[in-house]
C-alpha cells in the first residue's frame, strides 16, 4: 500500500466526498423541503414549531453556507484518505476483521460520541467571544428551513466535521460504518431544522422520547439562542440543566394544536 497520495487521486476523492455530501445533503433537506413547505404545507400548518415562514432570503442564505460547508466537508474527507493511506487512522476495509457485532456496535458508539462532542463543541461556540466568529452564521436562521441544516461559517464547519477525523484514530471503523452515520446524522440535522414536529402528542412523556430530542427542541434553540443545545438525545441538556424551561410546554402546545395563532416568529435580517 502507498503511503502518500497523489493529486489525481486527491481531486478524484475530493470530488467523490463533495457528491456524496452534496447529495444526501440535497436529497435529505429537498425532500423535505417540498413535503412540508410545499406540497404539504396546509395539512401541516398546525404543526410548524413558529407559525410565520421566513423569507426567501433567509432560504438563500442558508443554501449558500451549506454549499461551502460541502466543499469543506469534501476536504476533510480528503484529508481522512490521505491519513488512512500513510496508516495513520484505524480505518477497516474487510469487514470479517471485527465481524458484524462490532460494526453495531461502532455505530452506536459513533452516534453517541457524536452527541457528546456536539453538545460540547456548541456550548463552546456559544461563548460571547467565540460567537460571533464562528456561530453567529447558524444563528441568522431564527426561524429555520430543512436548508439550514449545514448552514455554517467556515470554521464552524470544520469544527462540524472534526468528530470523524477524531474517531477515525481513537476506534476501528469501517467506511460503511461512516458512510451509515453520515447519512444518519444527514436525517436527524434536516429533522432539527424541520420547521415542524412530527413527533406524536406524548412524545416526551414515553421513556423514548425523554431521552430523545425533537424538531422542536432544535427549533427553539434557533428562536432564543439559549438552551437546547444538545443534537440527538436529551441526555446532556438534562445533566447540565441547559433544556430551555418552556421546552416541554412548547412540545405539547404544537402537537396538541394548543399553538398561539399570532405567535410571533422572530427572523431578523441575514
Ligand atoms: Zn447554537
Ligand atoms: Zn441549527
Amino acid at each position: 500500500m502507498s503511503t502518500s497520495i497523489t493529486l489525481t487521486q486527491a481531486s478524484s476523492i475530493y470530488a467523490g466526498h463533495f457528491l456524496f455530501t452534496l447529495v444526501r445533503y440535497g436529497l435529505f433537506a429537498g425532500v423535505a423541503y417540498f413535503i412540508f413547505w410545499r406540497w404539504r404545507k396546509d395539512r401541516w400548518q398546525s404543526r410548524r414549531v413558529q407559525q410565520k415562514f421566513p423569507e426567501d432570503k433567509h432560504l438563500h442564505t442558508e443554501v449558500k453556507y451549506s454549499l461551502l460547508t460541502c466543499l469543506i466537508f469534501a476536504a476533510v474527507g480528503v484529508g481522512i484518505f490521505a491519513a488512512r493511506q500513510a496508516g495513520y487512522t484505524r480505518v477497516y476495509t474487510n469487514l470479517a476483521d471485527h465481524g458484524l457485532g462490532y460494526l453495531t456496535f461502532s455505530m452506536l458508539a459513533l452516534i453517541v460520541a457524536h452527541d457528546t462532542y456536539f453538545y460540547w463543541t456548541h456550548r463552546f461556540m456559544h461563548l460571547p467571544q467565540v460567537f460571533k466568529y464562528v456561530h453567529r452564521v447558524h444563528h441568522l436562521s431564527h426561524n429555520p428551513s430543512p436548508w439550514a441544516a449545514f448552514s455554517f461559517h467556515p470554521l464552524e464547519a470544520i469544527i462540524e466535521a472534526g468528530i470523524v477525523p477524531l474517531m477515525v484514530f481513537i476506534m476501528p471503523l469501517h467506511p460503511l460504518t461512516l458512510g451509515l452515520f453520515m447519512i444518519y446524522m444527514m436525517g436527524m440535522n434536516v429533522l432539527g431544522h424541520l420547521g415542524y414536529e412530527p413527533y406524536p402528542a406524548g412524545f416526551l412523556r414515553s421513556k423514548f422520547g425523554r431521552l430523545h430530542n425533537t424538531s422542536t427542541h432544535h427549533n427553539m434553540h434557533h428562536q432564543y439562542v439559549k438552551g437546547n443545545y444538545g443534537l440527538y438525545f436529551n441526555i446532556w441538556d438534562r445533566l447540565m440543566g441547559t433544556n430551555h424551561a418552556k421546552y416541554v410546554e412548547r412540545f405539547e402546545a404544537v402537537t396538541e394544536g394548543k399553538q398561539p395563532q399570532k405567535q410571533k416568529a422572530v427572523q431578523k435580517a441575514a
